[in-house]
């Protein structure tokens, strides 16, 4: 660290840029990826084969019961009806519910459809206390570090891909301001929280 900047990015110093280098310039980051390294990154298509297959295990909310379905890739902002929620302190997955506000100023908004909602919520599963916010499937293949299964979640943002791309790029520091450094969410730049900055995902299947 001792000034020089370089040496938070890579492990092994060089001047050569490999894939996965990251390019800091004047603020803004770039991920360099290099054909070699964007082979093993999934296409659109099989980041859509990977969602019908996380659907087709049929999660399910522990709670209620009822069947979960990630939204399709090409919907973002809307937080469909079916669509998973997880309390980022332990991983459990749910369908939305009202209930479970530690405080009394969280929203209640009804249909399901609240944005990540502000208040800390109790998980009815293991009673650890955290935000609750829904999961997205991260859209951008480019960002991810193999084509695994997605099993993982950024913290505290919700965003869902493979173990392997939760894990590298939670170890990755951006310049956060001018003098600190700051793993973030890929997909969307959210500063990453927790002691890992991301959870492995607790899907409950369906009874049987
Ligand atoms: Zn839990
Ligand atoms: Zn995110």
């Amino acid at each position: 660290m001792k000034g020089m900047m370089g040496k938070l990015y890579v492990e092994n110093e060089s001047n050569t840029l490999q894939d996965g280098s990251l390019i800091d310039l004047c603020g803004a980051t770039l991920l360099w990826r290099t054909p070699a390294g964007l082979r093993h990154t999934p296409t659109l298509k099989q980041l859509e084969s990977l969602r019908q297959e996380l659907n087709a295990a049929r999660p399910q909310c522990p709670v209620g019961f009822n069947t979960l379905a990630f939204p399709s890739l090409a919907q973002r902002e809307i937080v469909d009806k079916k669509q998973p929620w997880v309390y980022v302190n332990c991983g459990h997955v749910h369908g939305y519910h009202n209930w479970g506000y530690r405080k009394e100023k969280g929203p209640a908004v009804p249909g399901g459809t609240a944005p990540a909602s502000t208040g800390e919520r109790e998980c009815p599963m293991c009673r650890r206390v955290g935000p609750y916010v829904p999961l997205w499937l991260g859209c951008e293949g480019g960002l991810y570090l193999d084509a695994g299964p997605p099993t993982h979640a950024f913290c505290p943002c919700g965003h869902v891909c493979s173990e392997k791309t939760v894990v590298g790029w939670s170890q990755i520091p951006l310049p956060h301001g001018t003098h600190a450094f700051h793993a973030a969410c890929p997909f969307c730049g959210t500063w990453l929280t927790g002691e890992q900055g991301h959870i492995k995902l607790i899907f409950q299947g369906p009874v049987d």
